[in-house]
């Protein structure tokens, strides 16, 4: 199938509601050019050195997520064009892509990542760091970023029950904060979760945006 067909297929599967981003991640221009003639223009990388080659070849109206892992060094190469970033996971990165967007006079939006899965390797936040991080002033003092929501990926597992619940607490920390903290905002309004084998779940539990690579783009080496 090409990749417009396959395209096609996965966004047969998400409700209009639901932003699908498409994760083109080591993949070639040419593909991702594919996709965009398709229409297409949520796309996501996780690697700074890949993603701003990609922006400057490709069409300016992209709308690019970086949802991998950020170093705090690499903040200034993306603030300038970024749509999203997804991977927040510690305080530091928020105010340093906030000193590179008042450089700049930019407000980037940002989505706070979530630790939910069992494996001890991925990145974020707790539950518990973040409800009292958002309630701190230091955070609502900073102008060039927006929050909009939270970024959370399943434990890599078959065992459907597992990732069923790590979407449902998630979901539910999201509302929570929701109430909590931005009760009377539009900005937190994001809830990013689900990939190729899991956001048809993700959506069951409540996903508006998915990162999805593999089911569209093909395997990665
Ligand atoms: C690679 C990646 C994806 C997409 O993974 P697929 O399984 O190929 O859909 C989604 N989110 C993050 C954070 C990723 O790194």
């Amino acid at each position: 199938m090409s990749i417009n067909n396959k395209l096609q297929a996965v966004k047969e599967t998400v409700p209009s509601l639901v932003t699908l981003v498409a994760v083109s991640k080591t993949k070639p221009p040419e593909l991702i050019a594919e996709a965009y003639e398709a229409g297409h223009r949520d796309f996501g990388e996780n690697k700074v050195q890949e993603l701003v080659p990609k922006y400057e070849t490709l069409p300016k109206d992209i709308r690019w997520h970086m949802i991998g892992h950020l170093q705090t060094n690499k903040v200034k190469y993306i603030v300038p064009f970024v749509h999203l970033i997804h991977g927040v996971d510690r305080f530091k990165l928020l105010t340093e892509i906030n000193k590179r967007a008042q450089n700049i006079d930019r407000v980037v939006n940002c989505l706070l990542q979530i630790h939910i899965a069992e494996e001890e390797s991925k990145f974020g936040f707790s539950g518990e760091e973040l409800m009292t991080l958002l309630g701190e002033e230091q955070i609502q003092q900073l102008a060039h970023v927006k929050i909009m929501g939270l970024m959370g990926m399943a434990t890599n597992t078959d065992n459907e029950s597992i990732v069923k619940m790590e979407f449902k607490r998630l979901r539910n920390l999201f509302d929570q904060l929701k109430i909590e903290f931005y009760s009377d905002s539009e900005d937190f309004s994001i809830l990013s979760m689900g990939m190729s084998n899991d956001y048809l779940q993700a959506i069951q539990e409540g996903s508006n945006m998915v990162r999805v690579g593999s089911a569209i783009f093909g395997a990665r080496n």
